[in-house]
């Protein structure tokens, strides 16, 4: 999932007005974070097993959690951070495919093989939790600006476009085995493959 985790990020700052929405916007996207520096750091990270998966994610997690209540000294953003970063993988396992732990299954609805459905889910997500962040009166200026919003929408269409024409894979890719992506025809809610090397989100 891409923008879909914002609009989380968004709706829980809305309902916790004294978290730092800085920190929040992290969490959402804090195993994505790992993804990116173990991909640019040439580890092979299929299936997202050190950053989405148990135990990796707790540990995340935690990490998270830790740094962002000892930075804005505000125990609502620790527990709200940690909150997002658990909540990241639900959401994943709709748009991608993701190791539970090590060992197990590759599950996920992988949407992405679909781009324009990926665009018609996320992009109401993040619109909802903008909206709300905005309705309560105390986002912080630039997160309730129509242009964030604008912004967020072309960033998810932009991904898209190049998911459908370029590439599939949202991620660098430490992976020395090249990726495999799944033929159109797997099982849409559980693919067992697990020989396969994935590199998508
Ligand atoms: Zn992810």
């Amino acid at each position: 999932m891409i923008t879909g985790h914002i609009g989380v990020a968004f709706g829980a700052r809305a309902m916790r007005s004294t978290a730092s929405l800085g920190w929040l916007l992290v969490a959402t996207v804090a195993p994505d974070i790992v993804d990116f520096i173990a991909g640019f750091s040439g580890i092979c990270n299929p299936g997202g097993l050190y950053s989405h998966a148990f135990p990796a994610v707790a540990i995340v997690a935690l990490a998270v959690g830790a740094a962002s209540g000892w930075q804005a000294r505000n125990s609502t953003t620790a527990f709200l951070a940690m909150g997002l970063v658990f909540l990241h993988l639900p959401l994943d396992y709709i748009t991608g495919l993701k190791y539970l732990w090590p060992g197990s299954p590759i599950v996920g609805l992988y949407i992405y093989r679909w781009p324009a459905l990926d665009f018609v889910v996320e992009v109401p997500m993040v619109v909802a939790g903008w909206w709300i962040l905005r309705r309560s009166g105390n986002a912080p200026k630039w997160a309730a600006s129509v242009v964030t919003i604008v912004l967020l929408i072309a960033i998810q269409a932009s991904l898209n476009i190049t998911q459908q024409f370029v590439t599939r894979r949202t991620k660098p890719n430490g992976c020395s085995v090249a990726s495999q992506l799944p033929e159109q025809n797997v099982v849409p809610h559980l693919y067992t493959a697990k020989h396969h090397v994935l590199s998508v989100v």
